[in-house]
């Protein structure tokens, strides 16, 4: 185990089992339909990678980036675009693919911005999810796990941009992670 690491909180195998039931489901769900799956940088990167791959329709990809954490844990509820779509959505079924929804704000501010754009429709696919952090009504289609209130890392979450490689999900000792 990494020693900056207090606790698992998810196996690899876990992690992994869900993503295929996940894949299953949106591929059924999607069946006979073509989508455009976009992933916000850079913390989706891994379940995206993961995912797309237990997907059975037809699909593209493509990237969002958004600003949300720095170093602080809080989500300052301000969002700004950093990395645009490469493509426009107009008419295109979208699975919008996040590591974790928090108080749901990036989430909303994607949401709403997105829907200006005419998709034909927009889904929302995550990892993870903290339901009693919600500051806002967003409801994930798709959701893997439902975590408490604890700073995660791994699978391609990071803290400091650190701990994105580590296989499982897990949860730093006290003293590696300030709270903002
Ligand atoms: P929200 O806007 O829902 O509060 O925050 C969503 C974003 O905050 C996530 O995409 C993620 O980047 C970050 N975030 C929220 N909770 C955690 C956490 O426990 N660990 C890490 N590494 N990032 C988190």
């Amino acid at each position: 185990m990494h020693p900056d690491i207090q606790e698992i909180l998810l196996t690899e195998e876990q992690i992994a089992q869900k993503v295929d039931e996940l894949g299953k489901r949106i591929s059924e769900d999607y069946r006979g339909y073509e989508i455009l799956v976009v992933g916000i940088l850079k913390g989706a990167v891994v379940f995206m990678a993961d995912l797309i791959r237990h997907i059975t329709v037809p699909l593209a990809i493509d990237f969002m980036a958004v600003s949300s954490y720095g170093k602080a844990s809080e989500s300052s509820g301000v969002v700004k675009i950093l990395k645009d779509l490469d493509q426009s959505i107009e008419g295109r079924h979208v699975l919008l693919v996040e590591d974790i929804v928090d108080s749901g704000l990036t989430l909303k501010y994607m949401l709403d911005n997105l829907s200006t754009r005419k998709p034909a429709s927009l889904k929302i696919c995550t990892l993870l999810d903290k339901p009693s952090r919600r500051k806002t009504d967003v409801v994930p289609d798709y959701n893997g796990f439902a975590i408490p209130d604890k700073f995660v890392v791994g699978y391609g979450l990071d803290y400091g941009e650190q701990y994105r490689n580590l296989r499982e999900i897990a949860v730093l000792k006290p003293g590696k992670y300030s709270n903002g």
